[in-house]
């Protein structure tokens, strides 16, 4: 059946017909200086009906690899008139911190924090309820991206509440090899979208302030197979090349090795290295030289995330180990992975 999307679909006052695009502003706020603030979207309508999927980035201002996918996903072919139904995509949701080079909101506070926010709410709970009325409520599924906070990095992965059968199916679909069957952070965009029964997947990839190739493509790949899973789009692949590659490998659980001492770090491991236990991670050492603190690992597992910036305080969180059934299976697996996104 070819239904046609008769429904209107309003987002900003704006309405947007079947088979047509729009970039739209959503009005957020003004400057000091008056200068007015405003999140940008674009909305792009399939002629015919089906679901309405939402697209985020930069919630945390300065994690940018997610504007680089969703630019190129908005510039695909696909994307467009033939697609069934609606995709609203928002590249920059904290235009503040994007423009600041910064992870948050001029106050200080986190936007992943203040969801869902309110009416009349500091800045933060203003726009968060923005975000919920305008583009969350109006989605039957959603993509939420991310990268590691600064100065750290992480390896390409899936965050979200697998225990949840839609959820877990968006995750296969999205086919990045790992996946975090996460708790939901309160205050977090993912827990609001659960609220309302919108199934979301949280990608974390990369590093804040960059743009890095396998990064970008892993997402737009991701997203676009998502899309192809809920029949937005038609499907590229054979359904058996798609299970291959689309096969995933849950972590049983994950944990942080810190730093036992305040030094420098030199690493021996990197994102997606698996490590057993015993395996030396890093040592730690003063200017000397001497004074040296072999970091080993604990407990095997896949390296999921790790710092970036050598010099560390006591306590500092080093390096993300991600455990799982088969951890020699998932290394195999992540190889395949990088070679078939190799830019
Ligand atoms: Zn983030």
């Amino acid at each position: 059946m070819t239904a046609l999307a008769s429904r209107s679909f309003e987002i900003a006052n704006q309405i947007i017909a079947p088979g047509k695009r729009k970039q739209i502003e959503i009005h957020i706020g003004r400057l000091f200086d008056y200068t007015e603030i405003s999140i940008p979207i674009e909305v792009i309508r399939g002629e015919q009906a089906g679901p309405v999927l939402f697209v985020s980035g930069a919630i945390h201002g300065d994690e940018i690899n997610g504007v680089e996918a969703i630019k190129r996903l908005l510039t695909q072919r696909r994307i467009g008139s033939r697609m069934r139904g609606t995709l609203i995509a928002a590249p920059i949701v904290n235009v503040f911190g994007f423009n600041n080079n910064s992870r948050y909101l001029p106050d200080r506070r986190d936007l992943n924090r203040c969801f869902p926010g309110s009416k009349n709410g500091s800045l933060g709970g203003r726009i968060a309820h923005i975000v919920m009325e305008e583009i969350v409520s109006k989605a039957t599924h959603g993509i939420d991206l991310h990268t590691g906070a600064i100065h750290r990095t992480n390896l390409p992965q899936i965050r979200a509440c697998l225990d949840e059968p839609e959820t877990n199916k968006l995750a296969h679909a999205f086919g990045v090899p790992v996946a975090i069957n996460a708790t939901i952070r309160d205050g977090s965009l993912r827990q609001s979208a659960a609220e309302r029964g919108i199934p979301m997947l949280l990608f974390e990839g990369g590093e804040a302030l960059r743009y890095e190739e396998k990064i970008i493509h892993s997402a737009l790949r991701g997203i676009l197979s998502v899309m192809e899973s809920i029949g937005m789009l038609e499907p590229r692949l054979s359904k058996k090349k798609v299970q291959k590659r689309k096969h995933i490998f849950i972590a049983r659980s994950s944990y942080w090795i810190r730093a036992p001492h305040s030094g420098s770090l030199r690493v021996k491991k990197h994102c997606g290295d698996r490590v057993q236990k015993g395996d030396l991670l890093g040592i730690l050492s003063d200017p000397y030289g001497t004074n040296r603190v072999e970091i080993q690992t604990p407990k095997t597992g896949i390296i999921v995330g790790m710092t970036l910036l050598p010099l560390v305080n006591n306590g500092d969180a080093l390096f993300h180990v991600a455990t799982f059934d088969d951890a020699e299976a998932v290394e195999e697996r992540l190889g395949i992975f990088d070679e078939s996104i190799s830019v």
